[in-house]
């Protein structure tokens, strides 16, 4: 068996290349862009700007459709680079832009007759809506509109979470496939330049990125499974799972604070799968996850088994410590937020942790606190300070009772350099957004404040907004791009 500790930097890729963020946008817009590029060596008919335009959305939409692949948030060397949080929030703003480009194609193909003479516009967008030759646009075109509604509704849909899964990835792979024989079938650029070969890889991309998913991990699920040793009742609806290795398979080579995917009992398969935190150190070859009853999946954890098999795909993720420079951490879970955060505490009593330790822990009851034993015990082991938060209070509750408010921020980071410390923070949503914004009120830089939400909201903090910003300007280099082919191409 590996020993974790010989192999963690180099298999957690710890010193794999990150790129920076404008190096990411700008691979982003190298790829996106390419077929505009290579469009204009062809020698397509001379046609209206519009038209032009008209075709590039089209280009731009096919690629844009096929990378919302990667960065839906299953493929750890993309999303290291941003961590889960604001790898997820791209995948949904991306989406926009290639409803916008989706929508725009055929319009732009009609507007200069339409301009001109609105009912013969009309018809013209009704051939292209119902001959033959257009179908499969107009099919991806759909399954592409319905993909974005039913993600958008999905909270309202009355579909169980796994059902809208199984329809998102189907929806998505006929968008591209039918986007990509549409480009055969009736692109302008596509017969007149060197675009079939990118066309080709691109189809070939989105193939290989569905079989790595549900074949490969799927294979990989069932040749090395894991084994449920314990399930404990840690708070009120809450489980702590401790899992290990099944003889034969590896122990899981990880940096404390990332997730994995889990699936259940014998089927595992990763469609199936739910994510949850490593509760954990990796100096542990088995590991222990927190999970919270909040759905079909999660309400069954706590009547599981002690010798069900277990499947885990990971790690994956960026909420770690591993590689700070920090001079002090400060440590914020709220509810099960707490399951990554003792994750990281474990980690620094394995670790024999020296640097100063601030812990916010708050929950909605005193019922709902977990851990308080071990976290009480850490005290005497690090040099740590905890602070306890309940909205309610209860007979032998001796915490404090509210939320976590500027004032006690303030307290709580009292003495540190907060220029030299580093914020990890899980937790709702909501308190995500509003201890981030205060965080920043306290003189704590951006940069410096790490979180990780268990929902995917993309949020509305501060960095979120700045993040959607960033995100917003990379759409904009997208319809610049577009512009300039329609000039360029005319
Ligand atoms: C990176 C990450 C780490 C997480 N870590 C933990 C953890 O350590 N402990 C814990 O209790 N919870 C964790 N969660 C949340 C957990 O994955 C969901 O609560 C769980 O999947 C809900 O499943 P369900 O079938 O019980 O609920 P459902 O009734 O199916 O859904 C309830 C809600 O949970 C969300 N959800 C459901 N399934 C998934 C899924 N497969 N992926 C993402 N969201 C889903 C949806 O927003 C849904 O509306 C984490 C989530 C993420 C994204």
């Amino acid at each position: 068996m590996t020993d974790p500790k010989d192999s963690t930097s180099h298999e957690t890729g710890r010193h794999a290349v990150r790129l920076p963020g404008p190096a990411l946008a700008a691979l982003y817009l190298g790829v996106v862009l390419l077929p505009l590029a290579v469009a204009l060596f062809g020698r397509a008919a001379p046609a209206d700007p519009w038209e032009h335009a008209a075709a590039a959305l089209g280009m731009v939409a096919v690629v844009a459709m096929a990378v919302q692949f990667v960065t839906s948030g299953r493929f750890d060397r993309v999303s290291r680079h941003l961590g889960i949080d604001k790898i997820m929030a791209f995948h949904k703003i991306a989406a926009w832009w290639v409803l916008v480009a989706v929508v725009l194609h055929p319009l732009f193909y009609v507007l200069p007759t339409w301009l001109d003479a609105p009912a013969l516009g009309r018809e013209r967008l009704e051939v292209y809506l119902t001959l033959p030759h257009y179908r499969s646009g107009v099919v991806a075109w759909a399954a592409f509109a319905l993909l974005l509604v039913t993600s958008l509704l999905r909270e309202k849909l009355p579909w169980r979470y796994e059902t809208w899964r199984a329809t998102h990835l189907p929806l998505g792979v006929l968008a591209v496939a039918g986007s990509l024989h549409h480009a055969f079938a009736a692109g302008r650029f596509t017969s007149a330049s060197p675009l079939p070969p990118i066309w080709l890889a691109t189809g070939v991309a989105v193939a290989a990125v569905v079989g790595v998913l549900y074949g490969w991990r799927w294979f990989k699920l069932h040749r090395h499974p894991w084994t449920l040793a314990s399930v404990s009742r840690v708070a009120d609806r809450m489980w702590q799972l401790h899992v290990e290795p099944a003889p034969g398979t590896p122990p899981l080579i990880y940096r404390a604070g990332q997730f994995v995917w889990l699936t259940v009992g014998r089927r595992r398969f990763p469609l199936l799968d739910h994510p949850f935190s490593l509760s954990d150190s990796p100096l542990d070859p088995g590991t222990r996850l927190i999970i919270k009853e909040v759905g079909d999946f999660t309400s069954t954890v706590g009547a599981l088994v002690p010798g069900t098999p277990i499947g885990l795909d990971g790690p994956y993720g960026e909420f770690v410590l591993e590689g700070s420079d920090a001079e002090a951490v400060i440590l914020i879970a709220g509810g099960v937020g707490i399951a990554p955060i003792m994750g990281l505490l474990r980690d620094m009593l394995a670790r024999g942790e020296r640097r100063p330790v601030r812990l916010a822990y708050a929950v909605g009851a005193p019922a709902n606190f977990a851990c308080l034993d071990e976290i009480e015990a850490a005290r005497t082991r690090l040099d740590l300070h905890v602070l306890l938060l309940s909205e309610s209070s209860a007979p032998d509750y001796r915490g404090e009772v509210g939320r976590l408010d500027r004032q006690r921020l303030t307290t709580l980071l009292e003495g540190l350099d907060l220029a030299r410390s580093v914020v990890l923070m899980c937790g709702p949503g909501g308190m995500v957004t509003a201890v981030s914004d205060a965080l920043l009120d306290v003189g704590m830089p951006m940069r410096r404040i790490l979180y990780e939400r268990f929902d995917y909201t993309a949020g509305s903090s501060r960095q979120d907004r700045r993040r959607t910003r960033r995100f917003a300007a990379i759409g904009a280099g997208l319809a610049l791009g577009v512009a300039m082919f329609a000039l360029a191409a005319s």
